[in-house]
């Protein structure tokens, strides 16, 4: 798997869409791909926070706001690797 195709799971993810077959490749992609475990790990931390306050719905406005950083944050590393 690409980071590329990492990021558009990464999106559904943060929407609560993923499913857990995709997961899998998710979780072999993350070990050897050390810039997209320190964005999962945001997200993760990110989703627990809400998860923790027992809010289960994030915000649509959050959530676009995440699906943002993580282009923004992609875009950084391919330029710089
Ligand atoms: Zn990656």
């Amino acid at each position: 798997m690409k980071c590329e195709e990492m990021l558009r799971m990464l999106n559904d993810y943060v929407d609560g869409e993923i499913d857990p077959a995709i997961c899998d490749q998710f979780e072999s992609h993350l070990e050897d791909c050390n810039p997209c475990q320190i964005v999962v790990d945001t997200i993760r931390n990110t989703i627990k926070l809400y998860k923790d306050g027992e809010v289960f719905e994030m915000p649509l406005a959050f959530r676009e706001k995440l699906h943002q950083t993580l282009r923004e944050r992609w875009s950084k590393k391919i330029e710089n690797p």
